[in-house]
């Protein structure tokens, strides 16, 4: 069990239900990152009483600054602020909880002092996954997932050797339109997209969801986690969410991991590993539970899934692009400015006309996520 944590990303969904779970489990939060929600922020640090709050935003910063100065709380800003959060000697633990690519430098500062990595922030791995793995394994560095899949994933796999791993089954839930083709979803509303049937979770991540592009990132994530091929992975719907992913071995034996759709559960499983202990969360129960079912996906249906998985064999920088496309276009939507089929044709074509970089560092991987959001608001702005 970690001794203490830095929750980047403190106010978004990922963040808030970490800090439950720290409090539940009585783990000390020693830093907390936000980009500009302040009030939110504040009512945290005045309850958790971390030694460092960092605001992204640098205005937000001064005005958060002077909120809690009748506290001895240090405050900090920018990316420095991030990566200061990340590294401070008194972390044992970063939950990276952020979204986008800002996640990626303070991660990897982490990385480098040793920290564990309880890792939320989906575009670590998308964009920069070799580097991160990489650095990871020559630190020795724990990456444990935090995204439901990934984590159960990691517990099926827990006292396995790697050869005995014929392959990971990546299950989801198909989201709110499942089954549906894309004609149907030309005049899908936000309201109506961030509705998912199961998993309640902040709006970019649900619009993801919904156009199944969240199944593809996760399938670009476990590629790298887990050290496997594409063909290694084969994404099922299983509109229940309750097995929430399973691993075949060699022999032909299949090891799920079920519970209740509860985000709360994998956070503080990373915290807690390789413990486990009592959680505040509901229970599985198996007489009320009517069925489970399985079915194949639909790329037809679900484009963003198939370019994702596209993405994932192209490698590179393309994965970056598809997700900073993606990532603008879904906030456009969000805001009914863009259409919801559209944020598709945004994704595909940044891939296309943007380009993919070939075993790309660090600067070309930034450099391509910026140009990737440069293109979309550029061609897709209304
Ligand atoms: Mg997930």
């Amino acid at each position: 069990m970690v001794k203490s944590i830095s929750v980047l990303g403190c106010t978004g969904s990922i963040g808030r239900q970490t800090i439950a779970v720290a409090e539940h489990t009585g783990i000390p939060v020693v830093a907390l990152t936000a980009n500009r929600k302040i009030d939110m922020l504040e009512e945290q640090a005045r309850r958790l009483h971390p030694k460092f709050v960092a605001v992204y935003d640098p205005e937000a910063a001064k005005a958060f600054q002077i909120a809690v100065a009748d506290t001895d709380i240090q405050v900090g800003t920018g990316m420095e602020g991030l990566i200061h959060a990340a590294t401070m000697a008194e972390t044992d633990c970063v939950v990276t909880a952020v979204s986008g690519a800002v996640g990626l430098k303070p991660t990897l500062a982490a990385i480098d002092e040793k920290k564990r990595i309880a890792l939320a922030n989906k575009e670590t791995l998308v964009c920069a996954g070799d580097i991160v793995m990489a650095r990871a394994a020559e630190r020795g560095a724990e990456i444990v997932p935090v995204d439901s899949e990934h984590s159960a994933i990691f517990q099926c796999l827990m006292g396995r050797e790697k050869g005995e791993l014929r392959k990971i089954l990546l299950t989801g839930s198909g989201g709110p339109f499942r089954g549906k083709a894309r004609s149907e979803l030309e005049n899908v509303t936000p309201e109506q997209a961030v509705k998912h049937p199961n998993w309640s979770m902040g709006a970019k991540i649900s619009v993801d969801s919904a156009t199944m592009m969240n199944k593809g990132l996760e399938f670009v994530e476990a590629m790298h986690l887990f050290g496997v091929s594409p063909d290694d992975i084969q994404v099922v719907i299983h509109p229940q969410s309750v097995i929430h992913s399973m691993v075949e071995l060699v022999d032909g034996t299949v090891i799920a991991q079920l519970g209740v759709p509860d985000m709360g559960l994998p956070i503080q499983l990373a915290l807690t590993y390789p413990q486990r202990c009592p959680s505040m969360f509901s229970r599985l129960d198996f007489t009320t539970l009517q069925n489970l079912s399985f079915e194949a996906p639909d790329y037809e249906k679900t484009p963003c899934l198939k370019l994702a998985m596209d993405c994932a064999r192209l490698g590179g920088t393309a994965p970056c692009v598809m997700s900073a496309a993606n990532e603008v276009a879904v906030g456009m939507f969000l805001h009914h400015r863009l259409g919801y089929n559209r944020i598709y044709d945004a994704a595909a074509s940044a891939v296309e006309r943007v380009g993919v970089v070939k075993d790309p560092d660090l600067e070309t991987i930034l450099a391509a996520d910026a140009a990737a959001r440069a293109f979309v608001l550029e061609n897709f702005s209304k």
